[in-house]
């Protein structure tokens, strides 16, 4: 199995990295998205992402919370970022009119111009949106058709949101979230909704600890060994099985971030 999203630069690893990423093999997990939030921690994820070029790729961007700090020279340090091999993905970037880091005019335009650049340099966009998806969408779909790709990481959205992105084949991550009893009640019910082909798992770490791992880690830090605890409850959502909800989920990532030419071959 594939994790699409770990914060693998944040400070929560620092201290036992090595054993993190052991751990995440041993639990399955073939490979992983490293999310780049800002340009520091893009260039830091393009640093762990070198360490083993067929089991990390990382993204770059300017996430909604940082989108105050968007600037001529941030622009055109993403631009020239972007090429490196490693970085498979423009993003994290995206709305979040809930915690409001950043004015909405300034997300907007930081978001803007990153879907813009995707578009410009024939790449995916990987995505954050929360409480704005009005605003998200008008911004996102006159790119759209010229878009590679797009992911909405970490989704939490109704079921009208889901089928808007669906009509746009935007494919849809699903994180621990659905793991947590209350916060994550309605979107067990559309889990069943999405289409095999749209569906990326992610484990969003070290936030969103699936809240019914036993014993829960005192630390509550999620990491990417906790993904098949995420991939059996969707399986149990979706009526699947574990081994081809795996495969399956592995399969649109190497799609989503064109990872075909240098991912393991082994599936799972
Ligand atoms: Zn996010």
């Amino acid at each position: 199995m594939f994790d699409v999203g770990v914060n693998l630069t944040s400070q929560e690893f620092i201290r036992d990295y090595d054993k993190v990423i052991q751990r995440a093999r041993e639990a399955g997990v073939i490979g992983m998205i490293i999310i780049g939030t800002t340009i520091l921690n893009s260039r830091q994820a393009i640093v762990l992402a070198e360490k083993d070029t067929k089991y990390f790729w990382s993204t770059i961007g300017i996430h909604p919370h940082y989108a105050s700090q968007w600037s001529k020279k941030i622009y055109s340090e993403i631009r020239k970022l972007a090429v490196h091999p490693r970085i498979v993905a423009i993003g994290e970037c995206g709305l979040d009119f809930y915690r409001n880091f950043s004015t909405k005019k300034e997300q907007m335009y930081a978001f803007q111009a990153q879907v813009e650049l995707a578009t410009e340099l024939d790449m995916p966009v990987f995505l954050h949106c929360r409480d704005a998806h009005k605003d998200f969408m008008s911004i996102l779909t006159p790119w759209i058709p010229n878009l590679k790709a797009a992911l909405v990481h970490c989704f939490t959205g109704t079921q009208s949101e889901l089928e808007i992105y669906l009509e746009y084949d935007i494919y849809i991550g699903i994180t621990g979230w659905i793991c947590d009893k209350k916060r994550g009640k309605e979107l067990c019910k559309l889990i069943p909704l999405i289409p095999s082909n749209r569906l990326v798992i992610e484990t969003d770490s070290p936030w969103l600890i699936p809240k019914d791992i036993f014993p829960l880690p005192s630390s509550r830090r999620n990491e990417p060994s906790f993904l098949p605890h995420i991939v059996q409850k969707i399986a149990m959502l979706r009526g699947d099985n574990i081994l081809n909800l795996s495969n399956t989920t592995t399969f649109n990532a190497r799609k989503l971030f064109n990872l075909s030419s240098n991912i393991r071959n082994t599936i799972i």
